[in-house]
């Protein structure tokens, strides 16, 4: 690992945080904390933190001596001063006095010494920074250092490793205790550069940023050097099957055995993120790839991301394609239920009331292709990726010298299930439409925007379909929540199945279509051109067709049921005249809707319609509102809001029926009026 300290970036981060007011100290331990944090085999979303004692004054201009220490949410690789909160030294180094200290108490110490009240809480390992006299203090999970670590004989490995330049600390889980038992290794010998945490990481220190820098990537290279000196054979490969199934082929699968089943058709679904390089597959194709993910996490802070460890499951031949929703399955099974045992047999353990969160993996190794990182978002999912690849790291190193053996499950459960990780689940809702994806089909235009922007506020990720790209990835940037825009001829099949393709690539597949694309042409119907009829049937029928055949192909795949929604226009029932080309395909749309209704009702794929009027939009131009309007006789005002209310129908108005149908769990084959009152096209 390359030491990337540089004077020159260095004084100027000075420099420039002079200007800011904030002092060299603090400067520098930005610096630092930023380098650290940006090389993943060091930290990774959380894990890890920094320190460094110097002064800060209050309000009313008392100077304090102080840790600024590293607060929870900060990502070290994009550090800010305020990131690093100021806690007063006395009352941390008080604490040490007492024989026990809760988490929660812990927590309010903290917190009521903070100098800025709004600061975020401070890293839990706070006091560990405090107890050690140094004035910066760096702590990593490195891969390299777990390759050491998490080994049966770990003691004498160090010491073998690091000889007496670095203390031991054995497993403690994070907190009070573990802050007493490292101060008192490293005052039995405070000739030592840092301490190694055994299954956990390492702690460096130094008088100066740099120090403790240096020290850590000297440490890290110490245990990169060890581990590629010393390294076995590797271990056998597992047989693949000679044509391998495409991960395209079994995310869908994959996506619906980890939904978590809420009973009568309800699940709260998960997101998908499939990664894979030469480095993932060389690894997971090792015929001990199961069994080496049923041994754990490689630190115990990834607990919180990938649970007790990741799913493996064999690789899917493409031949037996038909069979292997079932194998995934039956994985997914056997994870959940020795899931639910460790929580069962640990929780009994104490009277500590607990909620066990859901059983499902978090991360799926498929052989011969890659990893599935799963979550409720795509962030989450993504993090489950990265953590994996990590894993992947300390593990391969920790095979090269000995045994994978990390924290056994039952010194990980208290950190899965801590008190103050279980608050922060209770105080984290999730949106109605979490984890679910939506393809919305003519997503750039007024309708379908607003649908995607008010699918993604919701909770859902939009894959937005238009003819022109950059309106879709307009739309989708628009919308938020991680959405993507897709350009796509839907009336071309090769270029609509590939729209739903990239939703299955990006999010792993699709839970809810909005098929709205659609256009107008016009012409008295006896007189009409057949190519016309014709063009418009493509656009305004058969693309709806082809889109939900798309959505239901995927959706039987997944076995979470999905909704297909339709825009079918007040045309469908209520032809306008020479409007006949538009309004007879958007009336078998109506009926196409009905029919899917019909046909995969017993699939719990429900199917919709909506059926507006009179919508701003690329189908009602501003010039055609004023050219109708004048040809009536009224204003445009009126010619808008010309309807029961009185009020003009806008394209929110739609999405929000679009949102309705979506969230009505037990209503299918409806049609809902968006018009502001039309009792010509008024059904039943
Ligand atoms: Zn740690």
């Amino acid at each position: 690992m390359k030491n990337l300290w540089n004077d020159a970036d260095a004084e100027k981060m000075v420099a420039d945080y002079a200007k800011k007011g904030v002092d060299g100290d603090l400067a520098l331990r930005v610096y630092t904390t930023r380098l650290l944090g940006g090389e993943p085999r060091l930290v990774l979303h959380g894990g890890g933190n920094t320190s460094c004692k110097t002064r800060a004054t209050d309000l009313v201009g008392d100077e304090w001596d102080v840790l600024c220490v590293k607060g929870s949410g900060w990502d070290m690789a994009v550090i800010e001063p305020q990131g690093l909160p100021a806690v007063k030294m006395g009352a941390l180094l008080k604490a040490r006095a007492l024989t026990e200290l809760s988490d929660e108490d812990m927590v309010a110490l903290q917190r009521s010494n903070l100098i800025d009240p709004a600061s975020p809480n401070p890293s839990v390992e706070t006091l560990l920074h405090a107890f050690l006299p140094h004035k910066f203090v760096d702590h990593t999970h490195s891969t390299a250092i777990l390759a050491i670590v998490d080994q049966e004989d770990s003691k004498a490995l160090v010491k073998r490793v690091f000889g007496d330049r670095l203390g031991y600390v054995p497993y403690i889980k994070p907190g009070f205790d573990l802050a007493k038992v490292a101060a008192e290794v490293f005052e039995a010998d405070p000739s030592v550069e840092g301490l190694i945490l055994d299954k956990h990481g390492i702690f460096t220190f130094g008088d100066d940023a740099r120090q403790a820098y240096d020290r850590m990537i000297h440490y890290v290279n110490v245990a990169e050097e060890y581990v590629a000196k010393n390294g076995k054979p590797k271990a056998a490969k597992a047989a693949l099957p000679a044509k391998l199934a495409k991960a395209s082929d079994i995310a869908p699968m994959l996506r619906g055995a980890v939904a978590v089943a809420r009973g009568e058709g309800r699940f709260d679904r998960m997101i998908s993120d499939f990664r894979t390089s030469d480095a993932i597959i060389d690894f997971i194709n090792s015929a001990k790839i199961a069994e080496l993910a049923g041994r754990g996490v490689s630190t115990p802070d990834l607990s919180i991301r990938i649970k007790t460890g990741p799913m493996a499951i064999p690789a899917p031949d493409a031949d037996k394609l038909g069979d292997y929703k079932a194998v995934i399955r039956s994985h997914v099974e056997t994870f959940a239920k020795d899931y639910q045992a460790y929580f069962e047999t640990n929780d009994a353990l104490d009277d500590v009331k607990r909620t066990m969160l859901d059983p499902m993996p978090r991360l799926t190794l498929v052989p011969g292709l890659g990893m599935f990182g799963h979550g409720r978002t795509l962030k989450d999912a993504k993090i489950a990726s990265d953590v994996g690849e990590m894993w992947i790291e300390a593990v391969r190193g920790a095979e090269a010298i000995g045994n994978f053996q990390p924290l056994s499950k039952a010194d990980l459960f208290p950190l899965e299930y801590w008190s103050l990780e279980q608050a922060k689940l209770a105080s984290n809702k999730p949106k109605p439409l979490t984890g679910q994806v939506v393809l919305i089909t003519g997503g750039a235009g007024a309708i379908g925007a607003a649908t995607a922007k008010l699918f993604a506020a919701n909770g859902a990720h939009a894959v937005i379909v238009d003819l022109d790209p950059a309106k879709a990835a307009e739309a989708a940037k628009a919308a938020g929540n991680n959405s993507i825009g897709v350009g796509a001829d839907i009336t071309d099949p090769a270029e609509m199945r590939a729209a739903f393709d990239k939703a299955v690539a990006v999010y792993g597949g699709v839970d809810i279509l909005v098929s709205n694309a659609g256009a107008a042409w016009e012409g008295r119907i006896g007189e009409l051109d057949d190519a016309t009829l014709r063009k418009s049937f493509e656009l305004n029928f058969f693309a709806h067709q082809s889109a939900a055949q798309n959505a239901v192909r995927i959706m039987l795949e997944q076995g979470t049921g999905g909704v297909l929604l339709f825009n079918t226009s007040k045309q469908a029932v209520n032809p306008g005249p020479k409007f006949g080309a538009y309004g007879i395909p958007k009336a078998a749309t109506l009926f196409l809707s009905r029919q899917y209704a019909l046909d995969y009702g017993a699939h719990g794929i429900r199917s919709n319609a909506v059926n507006a009027d009179r919508i701003r939009s690329g189908l009602l131009t501003d010039a055609m509102i004023a050219s109708r309007s004048g040809a009536r006789g009224v204003s445009e005002k009126e010619y808008m809001s010309g309807n029961l209310l009185g009020q003009e129908v806008t394209a929110d108005d739609v999405a929000q029926a679009f949102l309705h149908q979506a969230l009505a769990e037990r209503t299918t084959a409806d049609v809902t009026t968006v018009d502001g009152g039309n009792i010509a096209a008024a059904l039943r």
